[in-house]
């Protein structure tokens, strides 16, 4: 569409005209109510309302009261918080007929949070309420985030007509039913027969208006600076409200058939994803899986450990950003097929996803990923299978990722890529000439140099980590042991925590992952537990000991029960008194060690209970199954001790997730091995050695008899330190960082 075509909608009568305030019409302000129209923004609105074919709509998120007051014009349409409520030509009406009274105990849990978080606001409406953190300072927005969420997560669990609404820098529940495209026909109707409409906005919520046009009508997005590639339904753009202001005046001086002013008119939206034109997003996030949408089997309990702690962790992030996530689709192709890739964008977060080739999963994920890296990143040499087959589909799958990566992100834009499975996907994209920061964080341990230098490919693949600006490790541990790998085997350079490489230099740093707390503390509905507590009924008074993992090697598993049976056989007291139920999660069975390791822990179960199992007594219950979050919640609440004991794991969210579920008044004690990256933090858990079955058999015991005093004091620094150092907190860290290596 040219300017003469511009010309053509804007003479159209009837028009309508739907434009969003803040970010639109207003600039953005320190805090919503200092971010007011002008009065000559107010006088320009008014003139176009009573222009002559014209129907004008002020279409925001904000209270209709507050609306009013800055447009009293009756001519002026206005939609007050998204759509909720309209006043037409007479009185205000409401489109919702939801109770909002459990809003206002939200709104004061929200306005205790923000108390204690300077800059946080918290916005009231009649059917909303708005957390704003636009003024929080950006390295404490974590900090707020990670609580403000677990607080509006647990409100929608128990009220579902609410939904949460991410907008620029806000998070608002509103009624699920409300959207600002429920004010497109209402302004049709209003507009009158043959209606076109102009919808004009900004933010993530004036995409449901941009979306619900038809196609004689028009859509422009406002971008408030020239980094901003977020996706959008909107086909033309301005830059900024100063832009707007100009082309409203243009519009109505063209209504009053005066002389065009000469404005910048509202141009083609650069759409991503086409390669090298579009911009992209600013931040790809890559992992081998992907969060949860149609094309993955629901019942892959791998996805579900994969992504399910990632997702609270990056979504904020995302979110915030206008970033896309990239990754595995789940599914396989024949090799005669050529793998497809596309882009999904109707949830929150845009997802990029691409399929495998059958070669690819059972070379690139079940060989070299499962089987090479897996054992020789957890220190199991015992375990490792070396194929050059397998490095090169490796390889190759690196480079499917890259191609597909390119074709969504610009040049500058940040890439974090996730855990052992991209180790080379800074090399393929610097070989594409990408410019932006890359980063990569490893969730699994990084080993030391003897166990290292076992991978035929280990100067490659570090030689390969190094063209990241930033690599990010669970603990000071994995960082040391990769500077000693890195010194030993290239000829590189390390000054403290940079290591150059030729040329380039690569920030390493120690930065644990953290969980979403509260996500664990919160009571569930009782129906969802009607099966844990028939469990619970069913080990009468006898204790309960906890282990929840997925079934690996590398968690320890069988050397878990046999330090059981030590107690049982060398404290006979506890038998009759304590019973272990270990939840398996199955995982891998199509890899040969995890199909052997499975039969060992059921002849292990089998043994223990025929030995010391009574009729009103079994000692051991072992579920190979896994359990959706509100269940393990309540399973950990319950357990007198989370037995936590992996022979070498990166971190183990199970440890942070057992102290976030305890009751801090009569809390159970966690029981941790000293080889999992979660006891580089958790000092204050009794930490253990899994290789030492009567050592562990002590350990159980003095975790079973300790007092409350000390079980308190325990818990109440495991629990800060849980707190602290959280998911969110963590993404945000990690970003920051990457932000800074630059
Ligand atoms: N998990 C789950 N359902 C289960 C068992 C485990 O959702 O039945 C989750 C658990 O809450 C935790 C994750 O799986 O978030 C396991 O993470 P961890 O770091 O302990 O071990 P990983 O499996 O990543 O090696």
């Amino acid at each position: 569409m040219t300017s003469a075509d511009w010309m053509g909608i804007a003479r159209h009568t009837p028009l309508g005209i739907l434009c969003d305030l803040d970010g639109t019409l207003v600039p953005f302000a320190k805090t919503p109510a200092a971010a007011r129209p002008s009065a000559e923004v107010v006088a320009l609105v008014e003139r176009l309302s009573v222009s002559s074919g014209v129907t004008f709509a002020v279409v925001s998120g904000r209270a209709k009261d507050w609306l009013e007051g800055c447009f009293p014009a009756p001519s002026v349409r206005l939609v007050a918080e998204h759509g909720a409520a309209r006043r037409g030509a007479g009185a205000w009406q409401l489109t919702t007929d939801l109770d909002p009274a459990p809003l206002a105990a939200l709104g004061d849990r929200l306005d205790a949070l923000a108390r204690r978080h300077p800059g946080a606001l918290v916005e009231r409406k009649s059917t909303t309420v708005a957390l704003h953190y636009r003024d929080v300072r950006r390295g404490r927005r974590g900090e707020l985030l990670v609580e403000a969420y677990g607080l509006l997560d647990s409100f929608l669990a128990q009220h579902p007509a609410f939904e949460r609404l991410e907008g620029n820098m806000v998070a608002e529940i509103r009624p699920a039913s409300v959207r600002k495209s429920s004010a497109v026909p209402w302004l049709r109707d209003l507009a009158g027969a043959g209606a076109r409409l102009i919808a004009i906005g900004d933010d993530v919520t004036d995409e449901d208006m941009f979306r619900a046009l038809a196609a004689q009508d028009e859509s422009v997005l406002v971008r408030a600076n020239d980094d901003d590639h977020r996706h959008t339904a909107a086909r033309w753009e301005l830059s900024g409200t100063e832009q707007v202001h100009a082309w409203l005046r243009w519009l109505h001086g063209v209504r009053a058939g005066e002389a065009p002013l000469d404005v910048p008119l509202p141009r083609p939206h650069m759409r991503p994803p086409t390669r090298s034109i579009a911009p992209g997003p600013s931040l790809l996030v890559i992992s081998n899986r992907l969060p949860e949408f149609g094309h993955l089997e629901p019942d892959d309990p791998d996805r579900k450990r994969n992504v399910g702690g990632l997702v609270s962790a990056l979504e904020p992030a995302l979110r915030a950003r206008g970033g896309m996530w990239l990754g595995w689709s789940g599914r396989t192709v024949p090799d005669s097929e050529p793998p497809e890739s596309g882009v999904i964008d109707d949830g929150p977060t845009q997802l990029a996803w691409l399929d495998y080739r059958e070669s690819w999963y059972r070379h690139y994920y079940s060989g070299f990923c499962n089987q090479a890296l897996w054992p020789v990143f957890h220190s199991f040499p015992a375990q490792v299978t070396f194929s050059d087959v397998d490095w090169e589909a490796y390889l190759q799958v690196h480079e499917a990722f890259a191609d597909a990566a390119t074709a969504q992100i610009g040049k500058n834009g940040t890439i974090w890529a996730h855990d052992y499975h991209l180790l080379m996907f800074a090399r393929a994209m610097r070989r594409r000439g990408h410019l932006g920061p890359m980063g990569h964080f490893l969730h699994i341990p990084f080993p030391s140099l003897d166990i290292f230098s076992m991978l035929p490919w280990a100067d490659e693949i570090l030689d390969g980590m190094l063209d990241f600006d930033l690599l990010g490790f669970h603990t000071p541990q994995h960082v040391d042991n990769f500077r000693s790998c890195a010194a030993a085997l290239l000829p590189v350079r390390i000054a403290e925590d940079v290591v150059h490489h030729r040329g380039h230099a690569t920030h390493i740093a120690a930065m644990p992952i953290g969980i979403v707390p509260d996500t664990f503390r919160e009571p569930s509905e009782p129906a969802v537990l009607e099966e844990i507590d028939a469990m619970m009924r069913s080990l009468g008074d006898a204790k309960l000991v906890l282990g929840v993992d997925r079934l690996d090697y590398t968690k320890g598993i069988p050397e878990r029960l046999i330090a059981f049976g030590r107690l049982l056989e060398l404290q006979p007291e506890w038998r009759g008194k304590v019973s272990l139920v270990q939840v398996s999660v199955p995982s891998r069975a199509d890899v040969p060690r995890y199909a052997e390791q499975r039969a060992t822990i059921e002849a292990i179960v089998g043994r223990i209970n025929g030995e010391f199992g009574e009729a009103a007594w079994v000692p051991i219950r072992y579920l190979y199954r896994s359990y959706a979050r509100p269940q393990l919640a309540s399973l950990y609440r319950a357990a007198a001790v989370g037995y936590v004991t992996p022979l070498r794991d990166g971190m183990n969210l199970v440890a942070k997730e057992y102290v976030a579920a305890q009751d801090p008044k009569n809390p159970g004690v966690l029981l941790l091995s000293k080889f999992a990256g979660a006891a580089a933090e958790m000092k204050d858990a009794l930490l253990t050695n899994p290789y030492y079955p009567d050592g562990m058999a002590r350990d159980l015991h003095r975790a079973l008899s300790m007092e409350l005093p000390e079980r308190r004091a325990r818990h109440a620094k495991l629990l800060a330190t849980v707190q602290r150092s959280n998911a969110v907190t963590w993404a945000e860290g990690f970003l920051d960082a990457l932000a800074a290596c630059r």
